[in-house]
């Protein structure tokens, strides 16, 4: 049977290499429903390629533009236009939501398809690292499954397939450095927006590459693996790996170490989760064993990179404080990406934004959206002149 793909961030890096996916394999997977936001142009070529039922777009000005080309198509809107795509045809038992939204306006429609028990392929990590405690409390109500697309997650998947907890010591997972990763904390003063989108291994959207740069993405990630894996955060270890082939290690209790290796290409974790429980990926350049000579591994230094300490504590305090790293994180980057921040000062504003808030235990989705609001607009205030 095919498996129905409800995309959401159909027009971003991890949107369009699902798009190649689905487009190379059309006996096994079928396009219904994709969300794209300002890129309409985009929104308009992957609807005429893939004729999908369902499109969710930015604004009722898109809304309205959409169904005067496509009457056909069913169009939605908005926050709520999310949450109608992610829970559509609730009756369709071979639907699989793919999450490749970047922030935190990924969670509310996670949660929606969660409600009507559709698996989920999740990239969008923002989703674990503001709303893990709501889907942990979700899944004692609700069946699902989430299947992680990020690719240090997708390796660690696959190393902990069938594994007993209790003979793991560590979960290790790599960090190639970012664009800045030869640069020291007197050079990181002057660097430019070009420069800090200039992934040495990866290319993709630009708040992660930014988020790469500062090692909060390591951070965050260190956050997804303990509410994917239910793992405590004193297991879970990063390490300096600059070649990016390794993208995760589990340590046993008896020494053994498992790793998972492959060129840095996403088109592969990404299959992976479409393809599960099949192993299948197309075209995707393979390593030469033999031209491995020279992995390199180093300790993570925590000093150089405070945005990495920053998310640990967020998630040790625990509660809003999560909302207040990822939204403080998210309008920083936003500002230094049109200019208006140097880039040390993203940590800063990180900084003074966990200093000055009194953490909510448990905070609801609205609240999660009313805190994640007055961060990001208290904040823009200051800088955004
Ligand atoms: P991109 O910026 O390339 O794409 C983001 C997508 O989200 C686009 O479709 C964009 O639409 C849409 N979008 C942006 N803002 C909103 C909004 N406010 N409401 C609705 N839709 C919105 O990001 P990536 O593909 O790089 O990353 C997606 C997620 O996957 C992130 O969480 C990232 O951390 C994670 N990830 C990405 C990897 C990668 O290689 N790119 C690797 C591992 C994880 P539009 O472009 O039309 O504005
Ligand atoms: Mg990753």
């Amino acid at each position: 049977m095919k498996k129905n793909i409800y995309l959401l961030g159909a027009t971003g890096s991890i949107g369009q290499q699902t798009l190649d996916i689905i487009k190379k394999n059309p006996n096994k997977f079928n396009l219904v429903a994709f969300s794209g936001y300002n890129n309409y142009t985009r929104i308009i070529e992957i609807a005429t390629q893939f004729k999908p039922e369902m499109v969710a777009l930015k604004d009722k000005t898109d809304y309205s533009n959409f169904k005067q080309r496509f009457p056909d198509i069913k169009a939605v809107y908005g926050r709520e236009g999310l949450n109608k795509l992610a829970s559509y045809n609730k009756e369709d038992k071979s639907a699989y939501l793919v999450n490749a939204l970047v922030g935190m306006v990924g969670l509310d429609p996670t949660l929606s398809a969660i409600k009507i028990e559709r698996d989920i392929l999740l990239a969008n990590k923002e989703t674990l690292v503001v709303g893990g405690h709501l889907i942990n409390d979700l899944k004692k109500l609700y069946k699902f499954n989430l299947y992680p697309i990020d690719s240090e997650h997708n390796a660690l998947w696959q190393l902990l397939d069938k594994k007993d907890k209790n003979t793991i010591k560590r979960l290790i997972i790599t960090a190639s450095g970012g664009a800045f990763r030869e640069l020291n904390r007197k050079e990181l003063e002057t660097v430019n927006i070009e420069d800090a989108l200039d992934h040495p291994n990866w290319s993709m959207g630009k708040k992660i590459t930014i988020d790469s740069a500062t090692m909060m993405n390591k951070g965050f990630e260190i956050i997804e693996a303990c509410y994917l894996f239910d793992i405590d955060i004193e297991k879970v270890d990063t390490v300096i790996h600059k070649e990016s082939i390794v993208h995760s290690m589990v340590e046993f209790n008896d020494g053994s170490y498992l790793a998972h290796l492959s060129k840095p290409d996403m088109h592969l974790p990404i299959s992976y989760a479409l393809f599960y429980p099949e192993r299948f990926c197309t075209d995707i350049k393979k390593i030469e064993i033999t031209d491995l000579n020279s992995l390199s591994f180093s300790k993570m230094d925590y000093q150089r990179y405070p945005c990495l300490n920053y998310a640990i504590e967020a998630f040790k305090v625990g509660g809003s404080m999560r909302t207040v790293l990822n939204a403080a994180n998210e309008i920083a980057v936003s500002l230094f990406l049109n200019g208006k921040i140097q880039f040390l000062e993203i940590e800063k504003i990180i900084r003074t934004a966990l200093d000055s808030h009194k953490k909510i235990d448990n905070p609801s989705l609205e609240q999660i959206y009313e805190i994640d609001n007055l961060v990001k607009s208290n904040i823009e205030k200051k800088y955004n002149r």
